[in-house]
């Protein structure tokens, strides 16, 4: 393994070549389409591919959050190859602000803190059912419906988490200071066959969602899909595409490690064992040491990644499933409590927020919204347990 002297000199090295900006830069596809500046020193990929899993060091602690998985609404534009999340037009659905409020009661009734609002990319003009259906409550899209459903998640004691996929400035100002925080997945930086359909994800895009969310200063998570068809440059490329809007602007949280799953949709297999460990330790060494790692217990092994760089379980549900992924089970709170005593540390709750971006005393600290800061310094049992997380770790309320 690694020393921590071994992975700081990583770090200065890697800091050195980003300040460096060595002639030799690979422009990631579809960057040219927005206004943003993302390119990558080809020295700093050969150094990322270098790394293995005995360069990086085992966590001194776990982090999960209590959540609840709220699919907002299964129609998407996209048609990745690998999802069933997303129903076809027609067949798509869209909760009701009622059937919002049962579920977000439920959840805070059962101790959680995070309402995770999961959505397909933004519905074209195919999901005409969806349409009416937000129309007959009032709204002319999913982005102000998102803010009326995310104002019940505050109204019932749940911190929102949102992830609509690709979003333009004017979406995500309607909802940033009604969410903790937000996500997208970047998934790769290559242009892969497993997006493709008549219309395609574009890393673009979503690098172009991840500079504004760090413009607004909305906390931020993402993360990387492997084994969809991108080979090891292109995740190397994309852990440094991160790297380098996190040090543009701070923002980002958490960085998922998740494998793609066999499910009906896709039969091309998962990544082997070695080739998830080695991505994992990548990730771990090329970003800064506030972005925590996380693979999500319900996909990878996790068991086996413990000495990779991990240091978060993700969000563990006693009232919902996990959607995107309902073939895999979430993980009971003692399994991940098994984990940690694997890996010989304890574990911690947190918030859908990581306590940087909540401490008034940091710069980064005045970033959340008067909503949320309003949350979680309410005087009622849901401000107490917001705080008793923040202060503690634990959560007051039983599961
Ligand atoms: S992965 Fe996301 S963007 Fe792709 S089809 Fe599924 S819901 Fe849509």
């Amino acid at each position: 393994m690694r020393t921590p002297t071994g992975l700081k000199q990583l770090h200065e090295e890697a800091e050195h070549f980003s300040a460096k900006r060595a002639q030799t830069r690979v422009v990631i596809p579809g960057t040219d389409a927005y206004d943003i500046d993302v390119t990558i020193d080809e020295h700093a990929i050969d150094q990322l591919l270098d790394v293995r899993p005995a360069d990086v060091d085992v966590t001194t602690e776990f982090s999960f959050a209590r959540n609840i998985f709220i699919p907002l609404t299964t129609a998407c534009r996209y048609t990745c190859t690998y999802c069933t999340y997303y129903d076809p037009p027609g067949q798509a659905e869209v909760m009701s602000p009622e059937e919002v409020r049962d579920v977000c009661a439920r959840g805070a009734d059962a101790g959680c803190t995070e309402a995770l609002f999961t959505f397909g990319d933004d519905p074209d003009e195919r999901y005409t059912s969806i349409y009416d259906q937000l129309d007959g409550w009032g709204h002319d899209s999913v982005h102000t419906y998102l803010r009326e459903v995310c104002e019940i998640a505050l109204d019932e004691g749940l911190l929102p988490h949102a992830n609509p996929g690709d979003q333009t400035r004017e979406q995500m100002e309607l909802v940033a200071n009604v969410n903790a925080s937000m996500g997208v997945m970047l998934e790769t930086t290559a242009d892969v066959q497993a997006h493709s359909g008549p219309q395609a994800k574009s890393p673009g895009q979503r690098l172009n969602t991840l500079q504004i969310a760090g413009e607004l200063g909305v906390p931020f998570t993402t993360g990387v899909l492997v084994g969809i068809g991108e080979d090891w440059t292109d995740r190397a490329e994309s852990v440094l595409a991160i790297r380098e809007l996190h040090e543009r602007y701070g923002h980002i949280q958490e960085f998922i490690v998740q494998p793609v799953v066999e499910n009906e949709r896709w039969q091309s297999g998962t990544p082997d064992l070695d080739s998830l460990r080695r991505v994992t330790a990548m990730v771990r060494a090329g970003l800064p040491p506030e972005i925590s790692v996380q693979v999500p217990p319900n996909l990878a092994p996790t068991e086996d990644l413990i000495d990779c760089g991990i240091n978060d379980l993700g969000g563990v549900s006693p009232v919902t499933e996990d959607h995107i992924n309902p073939e895999y089970s979430w993980p009971a709170l003692q399994e991940l409590e098994e984990l940690a005593d694997c890996a010989g540390v304890p574990l911690r709750e947190r918030l859908p927020v990581y306590e940087r971006f909540v401490d008034e005393n940091t710069e980064s600290g005045k970033w959340i919204s008067r909503s949320i800061r309003d949350a979680i310094a309410a005087d009622d049992i849901h401000g107490e347990r917001f705080r008793s997380v923040l202060e503690t770790g634990k959560n007051p309320v039983e599961m």
